[in-house]
């Protein structure tokens, strides 16, 4: 072994162990290394490392100088069948993590700071709902700064909980409590968020139940984000001006640095993906024969789950839209069983319907056959989105995605949601008019106005570029 030269500095990368939240960290890490000369710890869980290397995204023969994976426990047992390909349960992944992530990461950050193999630890990079590692922070006395990759109005409904709780809104009484006159009622107290009811805050808060896991845990994690050295966002300026200016008198200095895959930036040479899940690159292929603007494409992300019935909804409305469209059926999408479409379904759909159950989604949104997007809202996606100017209908399913299908449909006019029980006719009337209604087109030039403010973001010059310089030279340079 060479000798390794002290001086690098040495970022400590921890996501939280979900596909949208690795993969933005991943894009920074790469950044951070291949154009500012960083070495790079990334740390998984165990879990995730294995659907890495099984999904191909991670070579186990990776040697990629200055550029190395960890992994550590996340206190969750096993699953007897092994590390399945499915998302584990989030709120028992949050609650472990939180009583049980600190020391193993602890012993990782101690082992990569002494073992002789990597320069010193410079910072910690940590997913906002990592907060235990501001402990291991403190204890060592390295700077970190916190990276949430949600939206910053999604983050923002998250660093409201502790006073929706104090004003008595969450948690209700009654079950009865959270009906649809409950969620309406305007919530307009929140800095820079206008025009929010209590059903576009965060989903956590619909509850009755006072200890309600995911309810305390985004509060405790919202409240942590104080004793960062800096907070980072996936976001850009213009597309959330407001409540970014409203935050910044709240928190430590935020950077934000969106979308983080239009940042300039030689990192293939670091060979490793994200995805847990196989891709199947065959769709781009069979998009290739596809009319510009003319296919739909359907996906709700990494966690959504629906019933058999919402499936078979979303099925006919596809189909009688007479549309064509490309639809990712994750294998663990529908809840507690496998999905099946009925054989009339196929018969109906041949020539104009595809199905894959896991796909390069930047490459397929960047295509020039997509022209609108059914999806979840999950922030990665909505910025995706954004960033190559494909409009939305959205159905979100919980979590900030409530907050981001409020923000697409209202303040940035690029989507249309679909009510939570979903019904055929619906999807289908929703689904012409994205693709070729009038409403459908003004959205698509709101789409690709703000894919040209993106793209002007990102670019040298623009907010996002200048914030991932200044956050290398005044944050994780300065110490
Ligand atoms: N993704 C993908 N292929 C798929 C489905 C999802 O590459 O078939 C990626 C997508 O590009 C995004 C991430 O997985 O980066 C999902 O993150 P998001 O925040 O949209 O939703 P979540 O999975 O967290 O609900």
């Amino acid at each position: 072994m060479g000798s390794i030269p002290s001086d690098k500095p040495h970022a400590v990368c921890i996501p939280y162990p979900a596909q949208g939240h690795v993969t933005p960290m991943l894009k920074l890490a790469k950044l951070l290394h291949s154009n500012h000369g960083f070495h790079i710890t990334f740390v998984n869980n165990h879990y995730n490392h294995h659907r890495l290397l099984k999904s191909g995204a991670l070579s186990s023969h990776l040697n990629v100088p200055d550029f190395h994976f960890e992994s550590i426990p996340d206190g969750l047992p096993v699953p007897p069948g092994g590390y399945e390909d499915a998302t584990q349960d989030i709120a028992q992944l949050c609650d472990s993590l939180m009583k049980n992530g600190l020391k193993p990461f602890r012993e990782v950050l101690k082992r990569v700071n002494s073992d002789g193999n990597s320069p010193p630890v410079t910072c910690i990079i940590s997913d906002g709902v990592m907060s235990f590692t501001l402990d291991a922070a403190e204890e060592m006395g390295l700077p970190e700064v916190i990276f949430w990759t949600t939206s910053a109005c999604g983050f923002m409904g998250y660093l409201h909980f502790k006073d929706l709780i104090e004003r008595g809104i969450t948690p209700r009484i009654h079950e009865s409590q959270l009906k649809d006159e409950y969620l309406d009622m305007a919530i307009d107290w929140i800095p820079g968020m206008k025009n929010v009811r209590l059903r576009d805050i965060p989903s956590f808060v619909r509850t009755t139940d006072p200890d309600d896991i995911m309810l305390n845990f985004c509060k405790h994690e919202a409240e942590r984000t104080v004793k960062a050295k800096a907070v980072l966002l996936n976001t850009f300026d213009e597309l959330e001006k407001p409540v970014l200016d409203a935050m910044q008198t709240m928190l430590p200095p935020i950077y934000t640095l969106g979308p983080l895959a239009l940042l300039p930036s030689k990192a293939s040479k670091v060979p490793v993906r994200s995805n847990l899940w196989k891709e199947e690159t065959d769709c781009l292929k069979w998009l290739d024969g596809k009319k510009p603007g003319s296919v739909v494409y359907v996906n709700f992300g990494s966690i959504t789950v629906m019933t058999n019935d919402q499936l078979m909804e979303f099925a006919w409305g596809l189909a009688n839209s007479k549309c064509d469209f490309l639809w990712v059926i994750r294998n663990d999408l529908v809840k507690g069983d496998t999905a099946v479409l009925p054989p009339e379904f196929s018969a109906d759909i041949e020539g104009r319907g595809l199905l894959a159950s896991w796909c390069p989604q930047e490459a397929v949104l960047a295509h020039p056959a997509i022209g609108g997007f059914l999806t979840h809202s999950g922030w990665n996606s909505t910025i995706e989105s954004l960033s190559n100017g494909v409009p939305m209908i959205s159905w979100p399913f919980f979590a900030e995605q409530q907050t981001n299908c409020r923000y697409v449909c209202t303040d940035w006019g690029v989507g249309m949601e679909i009510d939570n029980n979903v019904k055929r006719d619906e999807v289908e009337g929703q689904v012409r008019e994205l693709m070729t209604g009038v409403k459908g087109a003004e959205m698509r030039k709101q789409a690709v106005k703000w894919m040209k403010s993106a793209i002007t973001a990102s670019q040298p010059g623009g907010s996002s570029f200048n914030n991932l310089e200044r956050l290398v030279h005044e944050v994780l340079l300065s110490n």
